[in-house]
């Protein structure tokens, strides 16, 4: 992919970068591991002061940064400048907490015959992060911010379409005070990532991004036998039960599919609804999902913008066109707009069958599955019939139930009569196919600390 600008709402290509030469890699790598010698000489509440200038910056540059954000990918401005808003709360979440997460933990000295003993969580190095263009800023800043203020370092390998972004997070941290090369952009092409990969002086990776993505990471790391945290897909089940608040469900569930223009990992995907309240639900849930108004993303009065590239919106058409060829009937949506822009209608699509490419795809684009089913039994087996399980939702008011389904869904995420969100305050990430690890909270720091022994005697 080349790198470069070019905005979803026109085709216009703005920009365009040369990539990096080795060279450039190779000494961008020497800054990140000389930059982790020095964090290991300053102070928790040091790098605490500096993650809050990070908070400080993106807090007033919040509308230019938006812009930008809106401009490489097509999310409304509205959702940029919130996306911008949560990355500055998730940095100071981490000046605050860091002291407390990264704690020595004592053990039971007695108990091990020592002195002393306890537990030391300590950085690891520098860390290559492989980010994508959904979430620009909040992908990258939920792996930054634990991954700083514990002291490793980052090297960022963005998405291809997302460069000025990009260049915009390395600045950041600098201006914000971290030492040179604590947070590098590599602009690359992803054929450099198994060379990154293999230098000894990184350590570890994220990715957060396609499962072909997360398994040709998983394979580099396993040859060189480094860490990696992947969060990878999502075809997030939405489980409404009889007892639901059916209005309440139809307003979330058009927001948690058609969020970010419908690109969301964790954007809820399949809606499995009970027989006795599904033709309600589905009556009320078209209506809303036709009621939204796509257009340009600059526009405060739009819901949904483009999607980030000409080829998404290919893919989920021809999704779209599978289910229809094979008997699948729309209830909305569904037709290909013609005229400048990637801009596809939110759609709701029922009668799904098992084979169809919507039964067992992600659909990343603003297009909900609709399932019918006849008990509890059968709503879990579809919702688990997927090789996903990153988030998941239920409603449902009968406190049994609820329990049940934090219990039975097989998902990282469970959320009850709400929309799967992520925040910096619970873990954050999947199990099957969408991936392995944890973001976010004192656990998605840990992933990148060496949880070291220390037994006095
Ligand atoms: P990709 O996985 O292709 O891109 C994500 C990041 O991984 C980019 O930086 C990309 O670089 C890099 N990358 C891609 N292939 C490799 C590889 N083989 N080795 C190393 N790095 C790689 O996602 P796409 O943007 O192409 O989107 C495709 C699908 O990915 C979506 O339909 C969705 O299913 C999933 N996705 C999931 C996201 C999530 O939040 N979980 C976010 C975005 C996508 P480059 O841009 O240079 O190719």
């Amino acid at each position: 992919m080349p790198i470069a600008t070019t905005n979803p709402a026109t085709g216009q290509v703005l920009k365009t970068y040369d990539a990096m030469s080795d060279e450039q890699v190779d000494a961008a790598i020497e800054r990140a591991d000389l930059a982790f010698r020095q964090l290991h000489g300053t102070t928790i509440a040091e790098r605490g002061r500096w993650m809050i200038a990070a908070a400080d910056l993106l807090e007033a540059e919040r509308d230019e940064t938006a812009r930008l954000m809106t401009t490489e990918m097509g999310k409304t401005y509205a959702a940029a400048k919130a996306e911008v808003t949560k990355c500055a709360t998730a940095c100071r979440f981490y000046a605050a907490n860091a002291a407390k997460m990264l704690a020595d933990e004592p053990a039971d000295a007695a108990a091990v015959k020592a002195k002393r003993a306890y537990v030391r969580h300590q950085p690891i190095g520098p860390v290559l992060a492989v980010m994508p263009w959904n979430f620009p800023l909040w992908q990258v800043m939920r792996f930054a911010a634990p991954a700083l203020m514990a002291g490793n370092t980052g090297l960022l390998k963005h998405a291809s379409n997302v460069p000025q972004t990009a260049l915009y997070l390395e600045e950041l941290f600098r201006r914000a005070g971290f030492p040179e090369g604590a947070f590098t952009t590599l602009l690359v092409g992803s054929d450099k990532v198994d060379r990154i990969l293999s230098d000894p002086r990184v350590r570890a990776a994220t990715l957060t991004g396609s499962e072909g993505a997360g398994r040709s990471i998983a394979q580099i790391a396993g040859r060189e036998l480094k860490k990696t945290v992947l969060e990878l897909g999502g075809s997030d089940p939405f489980v409404v039960m009889p007892s639901a608040d059916l209005d309440k469900a139809a307003e979330v569930a058009t927001t948690a599919r058609c969020q970010n223009n419908g690109q969301s990992c964790i954007a809820a995907k399949r809606f499995i609804v009970h027989t006795d309240v599904f033709d309600a639900f589905a009556e009320k849930f078209a209506a809303r999902m036709s009621a939204l108004r796509v257009g340009d993303p600059m526009d405060e009065n739009t819901d949904v913008g483009p999607l980030a590239s000409e080829g998404g919106r290919d893919e989920i058409h021809a999704q779209v066109q599978d289910a229809v060829d094979n008997g699948a009937t729309v209830l909305c949506g569904g037709e290909k707009p013609s005229g400048d822009g990637w801009y596809y209608p939110p759609t709701v699509v029922t009668d799904l069958r098992p084979g169809m490419r919507m039964w067992s795809e992600e659909v990343f684009g603003p297009v909900a599955g609709l399932y019918r089913v006849d008990s509890y039994e059968e709503a879990i087996e579809v919702a688990n019939g997927t090789n996903f399980g990153l988030g998941s939702n239920a409603w449902t008011t009968d406190t049994a139930e609820q329990e049940r389904f934090a219990v039975d869904l097989d998902a990282g995420n469970v959320f009850i009569n709400g929309m799967t969100t992520s925040y910096p305050e619970l873990p954050f990430g999947g199990v099957k196919n969408s991936g392995y690890g944890r973001e976010l909270s004192a656990v998605g720091m840990r992933e990148f600390c060496n949880t070291k022994t220390v037994w006095v005697g």
